[in-house]
């Protein structure tokens, strides 16, 4: 059965956390994170940006193809050449455009090449256009407000390439605009102006829609890390840092149903830490306490080698749990527990001269669901009893009749 250790990898979240927290403190006014965080911004929005880019992409291409029947209503003089030019040059072009996005690693790239593909398609027509005598052009030129609006409000391009895109439309516009001589100086300056004041209108519009993006993306990264930190915390032990009791019902029931579909080998070791009533009695609680953090440490480095899991059962038990595994393997477990804590040798002063803290295992595997998890443990407690009964610091294995063997 393909079990994996859960991820909890929580190291670098108060970090995270904390920048995500400045970020939205300071007003994403720059509409730029700090590298880090920008970095990350970038790549978890990567996919959803390239998918959004190409759907637009492929509906903005067939409603410039649809603008032929403004090229034959108003410049019908230049209808084929407009024709030819929207099919045979562009579309390919915007074809091409988007096989390469879905190439395209950086986010950089990704915003420049849609940039850049909107503003080519902008330049076809208005190039074509100075060359009509229609007394229409007047109005087919007006086309580009939507080639704009398309820009910014649908392909919402984040601001520095919106800003980029509307200087060059602007220019285009302008230019030939001018060279197709519109009517007079007069209409041509109004005409300017009214192309220069929707750019900047919409560059205006697409700094606020970033903006927007951007916290709506801090807010929504915030939630899963705080909701990450709370599963956590909601699993974990806070004086050991193992996974709790409750975790361990968890877990035990995800395994166990999971084994109604394929029955699982599952080894289970009990760990009790010998005579700790009198460490305690002797240190004090608050030192028994610093010894079973240490200890729940190594077990907890030792059992992640080993793919297992710790939870703290109850005061100075803990209980270990291998998927997948037999008895040998809990064995091998078991043996690198005991050598684990050896090597902290923490003293035990209560217990004489020169002894140290040493720990009792009981060890039960059996197939699951064959036999229910509360079966399994309680067969390694009776394992740990019988360790501690042979003197403790020793491992000891379940009578095999006990867990049904
Ligand atoms: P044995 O070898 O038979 O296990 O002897 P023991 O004294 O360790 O007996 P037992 O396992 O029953 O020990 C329970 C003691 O562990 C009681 C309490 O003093 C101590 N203990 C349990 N939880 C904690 C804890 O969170 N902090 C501290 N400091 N001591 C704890
Ligand atoms: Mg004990
Ligand atoms: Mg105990």
């Amino acid at each position: 059965m393909p079990f994996s250790v859960p991820d909890h990898s929580t190291a670098d979240d108060p970090r995270l956390l904390a920048q995500v927290e400045q970020a939205i403190a300071s007003g994403v006014r720059r509409l730029r994170f700090d590298s880090e965080l920008e970095h990350r911004y970038e790549a978890d929005t990567h996919q959803q940006r390239l998918q959004f880019l190409t759907t637009i992409g492929i509906i903005g291409g067939l409603v410039y193809n649809v603008f032929m029947l403004s090229d034959w209503l108003t410049l019908h003089d230049m209808f084929a050449y407009v024709a030819l030019g929207r099919v045979c040059l562009i579309t390919p072009m915007i074809i091409g455009l988007l096989v390469l996005l879905q190439r395209l690693k950086s986010r950089w790239a990704l915003e420049t090449v849609a940039a850049t593909g909107t503003v080519l398609s902008s330049l076809m027509p208005l190039v074509v256009m100075i060359y009509s005598d229609s007394p229409y052009r007047m109005h087919f030129q007006l086309g580009m407000v939507l080639i704009m609006v398309y820009c910014t409000m649908i392909q919402q391009m984040p601001l520095r390439y919106a800003a980029w895109a509307m200087l060059c439309m602007v220019v285009i516009q302008l230019v030939t605009t001018y060279l197709a001589h519109f009517a007079d100086f007069i209409i041509w300056q109004s005409n300017a102006l009214l192309f220069v004041s929707t750019a900047a209108l919409l560059v205006m519009a697409t700094y606020f829609m970033e903006r927007g993006k951007r916290f709506s993306y801090l807010f929504s990264l915030r939630g899963r890390l705080l909701q990450k930190q709370l599963m956590s915390l909601a699993r974990t032990d806070s004086l050991t840092q193992l996974f709790n009791r409750r975790y361990q019902g968890e877990v035990l029931m995800h395994v166990w149903e999971q084994a109604q579909a394929a029955p699982t080998p599952v080894a289970t070791i009990l760990l009790d830490i010998d005579h700790f009533k009198a460490y305690n009695d002797s240190y004090g609680h608050l030192q028994g306490d610093a010894c079973l953090k240490r200890l729940s440490e190594a077990v907890q480095q030792t059992a992640e080698d080993a793919g297992a899991l710790a939870f703290r059962f109850g005061g100075e038990e803990i209980l270990l749990l291998l998927v997948d595994a037999d008895a040998s393997q809990a064995r091998v477990l078991a043996e690198a527990l005991q050598a684990a804590v050896a090597a902290l040798q923490m003293p035990h002063p209560a217990l004489g001269e020169g002894a140290r803290v040493t720990i009792s295992l009981g060890i039960a595997a059996a197939t699951a669901p064959q036999i229910s998890a509360d079966a399994l443990i309680g067969s390694a407690d009776s394992a740990l009893y019988a360790a501690k009964h042979a003197g403790r610091d020793c491992l000891r294995f379940a009578r095999p009749e006990a867990v049904g063997a």
